[in-house]
């Protein structure tokens, strides 16, 4: 079939689930990329596309394989996040075992035969793997934004992340449950969320094709040499990365409901500086003021979607090191020597906190201990020490 890809034209040509796949003689480290997971996110299905033509045309000599995969087609179609439910928050281990098993849920819905299809082509991509898989989960933005990068904290994710040059956000991940990414994470590949700029800025195809390129390259797929465009790329990403830190953690999450009728004030970039008291939107029961000094992260500026905004901040690099010799000594496991920390019997992985007794950087400590925080209610922390960490 006869297949044209625009920029930003992304409902007007059909979308394949499999977007190209380029696969070296030599074995090697696989890097498979899902673009457009959310349906009004044309961008990195374009990159993808772009991505796959450069190798056809070229055909570099490459380790392990390439390979692109269109997200959410029923929803790219109507040019909408999703259709019936977020197709990147159902990623849980009960649905994939169902679909593993070829079973869809009862009564399915678009993004349940969507979820069926990606996995489907992903568990192909996975097991046809001859070394480590890296994943790539490709997104945009509702608000003006440079790119950035999502990761669950592990120190391989860490290493990946840090060879692509924009922010890194910590803490985002583990508030938004079921994503693609932490799938990928429980498979014990090497994952990040790539977000590129805001949802119809050309830029951001172009951000997403250089970092896929640069994840080629650090990943050990192809030779920088044969990439002559990869200093440009990172060029590119720093220049749009401009006055924001390498690193960033989470401090606070508005969560919504759609009957909270919340309107974000407009025009607010990610990264902006909020100040403690700023107000950030109106709601039913009045102003939403930020509560924290902070960095915004992903205000909603479209109908769907169950978080009104994020705010993170600066943290100093020297903190990764000291977290890392921390993990290499294995100090998780004496956490439950500190007052008010017990590990639960039946799952020696996950601490639970009394908050009473700890009250101090409980978040913070365990973070660098590398936990991922699993719930937080009736005086109780719940972490977990993430798998496949080094
Ligand atoms: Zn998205």
């Amino acid at each position: 079939m006869e297949r044209e890809a625009e920029v930003g034209a992304v409902s007007d040509v059909e979308r394949l689930r499999v977007i190209g796949a380029y696969r070296g003689t030599e074995a090697g480290p696989s890097l498979i990329c899902v673009g457009s997971i959310h349906g009004n996110e044309p961008s990195g299905a374009n990159a993808l596309e772009r991505v796959m033509a450069t190798l056809a045309d070229r055909k570099p000599a490459i380790r392990g394989e390439v390979v692109g995969l269109t997200g959410n087609i029923r929803a790219i179609s109507k040019r909408v996040r999703f259709l019936a439910k977020d197709l990147n928050r159902h990623w849980t281990p009960e649905r994939v075992a169902q679909m593993s098993r070829g079973e869809l849920p009862d009564n399915p819905d678009a993004e349940d035969h969507e979820q069926f299809e990606l996995q489907t082509a992903l568990n192909d991509a996975f097991s046809r793997a001859r070394g480590q898989v890296y994943f790539l989960d490709l997104h945009t933005t509702s608000a003006k934004s440079g790119p950035f990068l999502v990761i669950g904290d592990t120190l391989r994710n860490r290493r990946f992340a840090m060879s692509i040059p924009a922010p890194i956000i910590l803490g985002l991940e583990e508030r938004l449950g079921g994503t693609l990414p932490e799938y990928a994470n429980s498979l014990g590949h090497i994952t990040i969320g790539f977000e590129a700029g805001q949802h119809d800025d050309p830029r951001s195809v172009d951000i997403h094709e250089a970092g896929i390129w640069l994840g080629m390259i650090s990943s050990g797929i192809i030779d920088e040499s044969d990439v002559p465009e990869a200093e440009a790329y990172r060029a590119l990403m720093r220049k749009a990365s401009e006055g924001v830190p390498r690193v960033l953690e989470l401090c606070h999450h508005h969560r919504i409901k759609q009957s909270d009728g919340f309107v974000m004030e407009p025009q607010i970039p990610n990264f902006e500086m909020i100040q403690a008291g700023q107000r950030l939107a109106g709601d039913k029961n009045g102003d939403v003021l930020a509560p924290v000094k902070g960095r915004l992260l992903l205000p909603l500026y479209q109908g769907q979607g169950n978080d009104g905004y994020f705010l993170a901040r600066g943290i100093n690099p020297m903190w990764l090191t000291v977290s890392s010799w921390f993990r290499r000594m294995r100090l998780d496991r004496i956490v439950h020597w500190l007052p008010g920390v017990r590990r639960r019997p039946a799952d020696p992985n996950t601490v639970e906190i009394d908050d009473h007794i700890a009250r101090w950087f409980v978040v913070q400590i365990f973070h660098l201990l590398g936990f991922r925080q699993r719930s937080h209610r009736e005086g109780q922390w719940v972490f977990s020490r993430r798998k496949h960490d080094d």
